[in-house]
């Protein structure tokens, strides 16, 4: 059996998803680069001091997610920590388009289901299907852990405050994709209530990352730590919880 502690993070090729990888190196895991190009995976995991395995996975395809889980029981026999990190925030941002305009045009009124259907596959279902394919290898472990990077703009109790300056940009596409796996989070957490697996979902804050074309005022380092933190919980640490580095625990 594989010594090391073992970490496979989704979307691991760039971003906040490499960053977390990168730490989690550092503290002796070997670190399963989970990415939908296997190349880019292999040029990031070049990054990365430790032992840093690129593996393809993407997260809306059933037959690379069933690859990637036959492959680390071959490998490795367990998986002690997942990081469902992969996601996009849409499909048809025009480039320079605001996110205010973008957000007018995805209203619950007038979005193209298709455009939320790209997004929840990716955010929502990509992290449930890596979850039920995992969930075998995990179990294998000793006290393994789930991180779910979601978003405090997923929260539906801030939304609601009519007070709160992002309400306006909440829609059915990617901050609703971030309530559902909130929603899923709490799902995977009370399954596993009696388990030693502790399920977390958390908020990395507005990053300087692709996602939002590097618009994000915090670096990958601030935008990782919440996730790492979660990720190295011991065996006294919560379950089922949503939370943020420096803000702490966030409403659902
Ligand atoms: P990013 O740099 O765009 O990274 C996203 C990663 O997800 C990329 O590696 C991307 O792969 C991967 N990905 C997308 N679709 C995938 C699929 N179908 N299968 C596998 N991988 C896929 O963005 P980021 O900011 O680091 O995002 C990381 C997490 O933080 C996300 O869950 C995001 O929602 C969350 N978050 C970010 C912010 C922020 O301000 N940046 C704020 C709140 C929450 P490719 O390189 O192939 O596209």
């Amino acid at each position: 059996m594989h010594r090391q502690r073992v970490v496979l993070v989704t979307g691991a090729n760039q971003g906040i998803g490499l960053q977390i990888a990168k730490e989690l190196a550092a503290k002796s895991f070997t670190v399963l680069v989970g990415s939908r190009d296997f190349a880019r995976g292999e040029a990031a995991a070049k990054t990365i001091e430790g032992d840093a395995r690129a593996l393809q996975l993407d997260v809306t395809d059933k037959a690379s997610i069933a690859a990637a889980a036959k492959r680390i029981r071959e490998e490795l026999g367990r998986l002690d920590v997942l990081v469902n990190n992969a996601a996009i925030s849409n499909t048809s941002k025009r480039p320079g388009q605001s996110v205010e305009d973008y957000a007018k045009l995805t209203r619950a009124s007038n979005v193209s289901l298709d455009e939320v259907r790209a997004v929840w596959e990716t955010n929502v279902f990509g992290a449930l299907a890596v979850y039920q394919a995992m969930l075998p290898l995990l179990r294998e472990a000793k006290e393994a852990r789930i991180v779910n990077v979601s978003s405090g703009a997923g929260s539906l109790t801030r939304c609601a405050d009519p007070a709160y300056p992002y309400r306006a940009i909440f829609g059915p596409v990617y901050p609703a994709s971030k309530t559902a796996l909130n929603a899923m989070s709490l799902a995977m957490a009370i399954e596993l209530g009696s388990t030693g697996i502790k399920v977390n979902a958390c908020s990395p804050g507005f990053t300087k990352t692709n996602l939002n074309g590097y618009a994000g005022t915090e670096t990958v380092e601030q935008g990782a730590r919440e996730a790492v933190r979660l990720a190295l919980l011991g065996p006294d640490g919560p379950t089922g919880t949503f939370s943020h580095a420096t803000l702490g625990t966030l409403p659902w």
